[in-house]
């Protein structure tokens, strides 16, 4: 979380850092703040979005070729225009911006007051940039080194963007666990979370690895040192991202444009790994390690929030298709309860920034196992891309609404891709039904295109419920995971309270909130359990529930009893959930929209979790 933006080089420094800023909202966006290099250190800090920021430094002093700016997302202290990066050092002349957790900055910051240092944040930030302080002052050492020793002595994790007035040709950077990249443009840098704020002005870029820490200086001078002091050969790396992804273009929020390139971004994670025609799927990164995957006993799937349900469609996946017995655990989980894992395990790892602090340490518990590590990410060059034995790009561009729906559906397609491979090729499909999936695959993108023209309809439905308090989202077998992202689109972007529960469930529980107020969506295009869920819908009904149902085209029985239908085109009961979340990202958007909530930046979240 937080995003971090940092230039040095002959232009003004501002204006680079505050559209920087803007396109690294979507990480962080309680408060955001600023420091200049220009003979003094000219900081601004403002509780709000970058915009708050903006307008408050707009007739100040903005001069200066050298600067760094932060968005934040806090962890310490609550968000106010004291606890907003960048913090000073005791005597303001050193400041730092910082993503991540100092996790011992209580003893560090005991140690410091003894030593006479005084604190203005609660952050566990401002204890770093004193702790950096105290190793320059005690040792007379140069900034790069005095950041060094300063960060042998932390536990935690960190991106950090050290500034020395008395150094005003140079920028430290370093990073540990949170991301880093380094732009290298003509006679300049730039440094950011992501590549997004760099594209516009280079292509080539260092992605900086953990615990090592850079120095850029104004004469073109980069050098890469890790924090025991190793010099590093910096590898320069071209990346391929194009600016148009990164805008809005015409639509009113980037969740909508998202929700609406589905059908684009489906295509692109399939593009090249089909053909139906031919009869082939193939998924790169599998075809490395397909003897392991092929061979495994269990695959656990390891993830967070919306991919955590992708993760629980993969399950349903792989069972059924592959035979491959799956499990699916919070990766906050999987980590600190000692599992057992073994040789014989895959892991994959699924996580749309290719971040997630939690997904990244399961990882690391799984590798000293001996595991093999697949990760399904989005963000080309990201951590996760990184530590893993073999994976799969899904291919979805940039995504920066915060509620996740494209990353969604392109988690999904590729997992979908993989059990298709996996099942075939180990016999547990026959040809036939192999041939049949590919092509109803390829089918999914148009079929989304369907339902995107209902729009109208659904913003319509949106209206009847927006003003409800609770809801019940309902799905069996595959459209029970639906059912649990349909709820959580709906908490996260409107504030309404909602559960996803596996239909036949709700006698045991949910049942007993249902009344005329509550509205009950029901994900009904199960094709097996189609009697039971129908059922379902009867109990809702009978107790004076509102039901909104998701069927599939040409139904009549749930169509006949249900307050309000969306009917969507029938495909292949694995391949449903590509089709039945569509109306419910929709759902939420408007109804989230109609209560007057900021839908691409929810209170409270940010996109890439990079803290635990
Ligand atoms: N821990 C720091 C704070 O609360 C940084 C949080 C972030 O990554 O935005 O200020």
């Amino acid at each position: 979380m937080c995003g971090i933006v940092a230039y040095i080089g002959e232009r003004e420094a501002f204006p680079i850092i505050m559209k920087g800023l803007q396109r690294l909202e979507y990480r962080g966006y309680d408060s955001a703040g600023i420091a200049l290099l220009n003979g003094d250190m000219t900081v601004y800090k403002k509780k709000g979005k970058v915009k708050e920021l903006l307008d408050f430094a707009r007739d100040k002093k903005t001069s200066g070729s050298i600067g760094m700016g932060h968005t934040r997302w806090a962890t310490h202290g609550v968000p106010n225009d004291v606890n907003a990066h960048p913090h000073l050092s005791g005597d303001g002349r050193l400041s730092i911006i910082h993503n991540g957790i100092i996790e011992n900055y209580n003893s560090l910051k005991a140690a410091l007051v003894k030593l006479g240092h005084e604190f203005t944040s609660d952050t566990d930030t401002e204890v770093l940039i004193h702790l950096i302080e105290e190793a320059q002052r005690h040792d007379n050492l140069p900034i790069e080194e005095a950041v060094r020793v300063a960060l042998t002595k932390v536990v935690g994790a960190y991106a950090i963007v050290v500034l020395d007035q008395d150094a005003p040709d140079r920028v430290v950077a370093a990073r540990k666990g949170s991301p880093l990249v380094i732009g290298l443009g003509e006679n300049e840098f730039f440094m950011a979370s992501d590549a997004s704020p760099l594209v516009e002005y280079t292509k080539e870029v260092i992605y900086l690895n953990d615990e090592e820490i850079a120095v850029i200086k104004r004469n073109g001078d980069l050098q890469i040192k890790t924090i025991d002091n190793k010099i590093q050969s910096p590898f320069i790396e071209k990346i391929d991202l194009k600016i148009e992804r990164l805008e809005k273009g015409d639509f009113d929020s980037f969740m909508l444009k998202e929700i609406f390139e589905q059908p684009r971004t489906i295509q692109d994670c399939m593009r090249g790994r089909l053909s139906s025609k031919e009869g082939w799927v193939k998924v790169g990164g599998l075809e490395q390690v397909v003897d392991r995957v092929s061979a495994a006993q269990r695959f656990i799937i390891a993830a967070c929030g919306t991919s955590w349900h992708a993760g629980l469609i993969g399950e349903y996946l792989f069972e059924e298709l592959a035979r491959i017995p799956v499990e699916v655990e919070y990766a906050s989980e999987l980590r600190y309860r000692n599992p057992i894992i073994n040789e014989t395990d895959v892991i994959i790892a699924l996580s749309q920034s290719g971040e997630t602090a939690d997904t990244l340490a399961a990882l690391e518990t799984a590798k000293e196992k001996k595991a093999l590590i697949y990760g399904v990410v989005n963000v080309v060059g990201s951590s996760i891309a990184r530590v893993t034995d073999s994976g799969s790009y899904i291919h979805a561009g940039p995504e920066i609404g915060v509620a996740s729906t494209k990353a969604f559906t392109g988690q999904v397609t590729l997992l979908t891709l993989m059990a298709i491979h996996l099942g075939y090729s180990k016999g547990t499909i026959p040809r036939s039904y192999y041939l049949q999936l590919l092509e109803e695959l390829e089918q999914i993108p148009h079929k989304i295109e369907k339902i995107l023209a209902k729009d109208k309809q659904i913003e319509a439905i949106a209206s009847e419920i927006k003003d409800a308090t609770n809801a019940l989202y309902l799905g069996r077998g595959y459209n029970f995971p639906v059912a649990l992202e349909g709820a959580l689109k709906l908490k996260e972007i409107s504030y309404i309270h909602a559960e996803g529960y596996p239909a036949a469930e709700m006698k045991h529980g949910p049942i007993a909130l249902i009344d005329e107020n509550m509205p009950v969506i029901v994900i009904a295009t199960n094709k097996s359990a189609y009697e039971k869920i129908f059922s379902n819908v009867q109990e809702v009904k009978a107790r004076k529930g509102k039901v909104i149902a998701i069927v599939s085209e040409g139904d009549k029985e749930i169509k006949a009893i249900a307050d309000y239908c969306i009917e969507i085109p029938d495909t292949d009961e694995p391949l449903t959930p590509l089709l039945s979340v569509i109306p419910l990202q929709l759902l939420s958007y408007h109804i989230a929209i109609m209560r007057g909530c900021n839908v691409d930046q929810p209170r409270n979240l940010a996109k890439s979790v990079t803290v635990e």
